[in-house]
This record gives structure tokens, C-alpha cells and sequence, in this order.
């Protein structure tokens, strides 16, 4: 049986990582960070456990900045992509999918939609949340559960 893997890297190429086995859901968060750090209306992310990714090359190459109540950016100091980023004492990484080179996924799940910009336009998915999920677990096994097709 052929593993499935998943590629990703910034636009410089500097940061480069590999994602193992089948890629859980993605989703769409809409709040204020999110929209400022992508740029756009919503980030486009997924979540993986630590031990299914790895760092290809460039870590020496991440800034991070941490707003106190936690959020979290990490970005290449080369060319300014957001960059994967651990969270959860490290047991999970952040996975902005946009850097992905080919991603076998869709996306399961809008969150944050009451923060939204106006002018954004949502597109439907199973799952709709006016806030964050409340427990993160629960949200990043339903991920998981959502790549089993
Ligand atoms: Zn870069
Ligand atoms: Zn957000």
C-alpha cells in the first residue's frame, strides 16, 4: 500500500514541509486575526497531529508573533507566508492549505461566520459555526473524521 503524502512551502521556498497518510478536512475560519493575517476573507486551514508531519527545511527561516490571548502567527521572514505553527503543547500543528502543492481534501467546515466581513461570500459546507468550536478536540477529530471517504 502507497502512504499518501503531502507537500507544502512558502512562496520563496524556504519553508518546506511533508504532511503523512491521508489529509484530515479543512476549514475556513472568518474572524478579525484570521482575515488580517491571510489577507482575505478567511484563512483555508487543517489541523494534523505532530507525529504524521515533518520539517523539510527552513525552521531558522519562521518569526512568530503571539497575541496574549493566544493566537498565534508564525511566517516565513523571507517572503511573509503564514507558516505551519504547533499548538497544543506541540501535539497538533496548524496547517495554512494554501501552501499545500496538491491538496486531497476539501474544505468541511466554516468557523467564526458572525465575525465575517461583509463582502465576504461563504460558499456552503457541512458544518457552519457562528463561533470557534468550544472544545478543539472534538473539532480536530471531526477533521479527521471528514477525510474517511
Ligand atoms: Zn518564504
Ligand atoms: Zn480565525
Amino acid at each position: 500500500m502507497i502512504e499518501e503524502r503531502s507537500t507544502g512551502q512558502c512562496n520563496c521556498g524556504a519553508v518546506r514541509f511533508e504532511i503523512r497518510g491521508r489529509l484530515p478536512g479543512m476549514y475556513q475560519c472568518h474572524c478579525s486575526l484570521c482575515r488580517r493575517q491571510s489577507g482575505a476573507g478567511s484563512n483555508a486551514a487543517t489541523i494534523v497531529r505532530r507525529e504524521d508531519f515533518d520539517w523539510l527545511a527552513g525552521l531558522d527561516s519562521i518569526s512568530q508573533w503571539r497575541k496574549p490571548s493566544g493566537f498565534q502567527s508564525h511566517f516565513c521572514n523571507v517572503c511573509g507566508c503564514p507558516v505551519p505553527n504547533p499548538f497544543m503543547a506541540e501535539k497538533y500543528l496548524w496547517i495554512p492549505v494554501g501552501l499545500l502543492d496538491g491538496a486531497h481534501s476539501e474544505i468541511v467546515a466554516h468557523v467564526q461566520l458572525e465575525s465575517r466581513a461583509d463582502w465576504d461570500v461563504v460558499t456552503d459546507a457541512p458544518t457552519m459555526l457562528p463561533h470557534m468550536p468550544e472544545n478543539i478536540d472534538d473539532f480536530i477529530e471531526y477533521l479527521y473524521a471528514s477525510s474517511q471517504r
